[in-house]
């Protein structure tokens, strides 16, 4: 018996409750219910939402108070309304982000948080505990589809949160381990001679589910697949977030792991965007944000079935709204309905993030995807990563699996230049490809928002 997980679900969260005002479980248990609404009902829960939103903002948050010419209509027809506020890029948000906080809500309920870009650029953006608590309730919902509750039992496959202390690390993994029922596996320290201690680490904790980056898990796994490994405990799930989980990737897992993969769609600064099911489809946290999915540069809607950039309009977010932002990531929306019983609407596919694009000068769009599977292909490769700075030039950095002649990498090479036409490759070898410090091993870092 898993006396953590009884600790945590039948006390510490009713006791967080009590005494800290987190309203997470409830959120949860709306959402429950949500989940099954028909689509007028989820319809009319969105435009009650977004109705208070967007009066909130016209009202209240500086950079959409010239918009006040739209109350009515935004009380006439909300979704309607927020067509026509301007869509919002990185960027702009950035240099105006001073002008987006809602200036009836107190500084102290104001939750900082970041996110990193790959082009270095940070963005720097504010919750509230609403916001915060609706990101993981939908996390708790997604995961109650696989049997997974707020206590279970779990590995987590990650970077390094902060520099600790030797003290403070302490505290947080005891924090870790009691009081999430959650112990963590460095994803950057992952290597041949590290991997069977961290199998039988695993072996021996029993978590029900592992919870990484797809690039991690999937690092993880393929380090498995070498070493010949397999599971002994059984695991209802490997969930991966935070990166594009690719067709590859999810096979490899899902063999070395002996489990279902389950693919979490989020962004740090929209939080949890769609789940996959038991059925294996991606469900739309409709009832927290809205998603529409946008072609550029005409910024008109795209027709489901047919992909484009996402932008996502955050339903509980009123301390810094952001109506329309638009993500970066490349979508597919579906009309389809899932036969799991879930109601919530469908993404037909996650097709990428635009870093993870390469451009050659003829104007052609190469998915940092086409490399990993040439390198599939080729076993010479253990790791690579390929890095665009600019349309003329990429450097693919290559460590090489041990016994392999060099004719192998430059076939490798070969085919990989052959799909960049105009690309100059500069190719560096033998130095070890480390993950991120946040633990992901991107593989292709593209020029993102920069290329246009
Ligand atoms: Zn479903």
């Amino acid at each position: 018996m898993d006396y953590v997980k009884i600790f945590i679900e039948r006390l510490l969260y009713p006791a967080m409750n009590l005494v800290r005002g987190n309203r997470t479980l409830e959120y949860l248990q709306k959402m429950k219910k949500t989940q099954y609404a028909s689509r007028a009902e989820l319809l009319s829960f969105q435009e009650g939402k977004l109705s208070a939103l967007l009066l909130d903002c016209v009202k209240n948050v500086p950079y959409y108070q010239k918009y006040d010419y739209l109350e009515e209509a935004i009380k006439l027809d909300p979704l309607g309304a927020l067509n026509q506020f301007p869509i919002l890029d990185k960027e702009t948000f950035r240099k105006n982000s001073e002008l987006f906080f809602n200036s009836k809500l107190p500084e102290s309920e104001r939750i900082e948080n970041y996110t990193g870009g790959s082009t270095g650029e940070k963005t720097r953006f504010f919750m509230n505990r609403e916001t915060v608590e609706h990101y993981e309730a939908a996390r708790w919902r997604g995961l109650s589809w696989h049997g997974i509750t707020p206590g279970s039992r779990s590995v987590m496959l990650w970077g390094n949160p902060i520099e600790l202390s030797r003290e403070d690390q302490k505290k947080y993994e005891f924090k870790e381990k009691w009081l999430k029922n959650r112990v963590i596996i460095p994803a950057f320290a992952l290597e041949e001679q590290s991997i069977r201690n961290y199998v039988a680490k695993i072996d021996a904790y029993k978590p029900e589910y592992i919870y990484g980056y797809a690039s991690a898990l999937d690092a993880f796994a393929k380090l498995m697949r070498i070493e010949k490994l397999n599971f002994k405990c059984t695991l209802k799930a490997a969930v991966s977030t935070a990166e594009t989980l690719y067709p590859h990737q999810r096979e490899n897992i899902e063999k070395a792991f002996g489990c279902r993969v389950v693919n979490e769609y989020g962004a740090r600064d929209a939080g949890i965007l769609a789940y996959e099911c038991s059925a294996g489809e991606l469900h739309i946290s409709s009832d927290n944000a809205i998603i529409e999915v946008i072609d550029f540069p005409s910024g008109k809607e795209v027709p489901c079935g047919k992909s484009g950039d996402v932008v996502v309009t955050d339903l509980n977010n009123h301390i810094m709204p952001r109506l329309r932002y638009r993500l970066g990531d490349e979508v597919i929306l579906t009309e389809r309905r899932c036969d799991c019983g879930v109601n919530l609407p469908l993404m037909e596919s996650i097709v990428g993030r635009n870093d993870e694009m390469l451009h050659t000068p003829g104007g052609l769009l190469v998915h940092g995807y086409l490399v990993a599977k040439i390198a599939q292909s080729h076993p010479v490769i253990k790791r690579f990563q390929i890095i665009q700075k600019e349309v003329e030039r990429a450097t693919l950095r290559i460590e090489p699996a041990e016994g392999r002649n060099s004719a192998d990498i430059d076939l490798f090479v070969e085919e990989v230049g052959a799909h960049l036409p105009g690309v100059a490759i500069d190719v560096k070898f033998g130095e070890r490809i480390e993950a991120s410090p946040s633990g992901k091993f991107r593989y292709c870092i593209g020029m993102g928002d920069k290329a246009r």
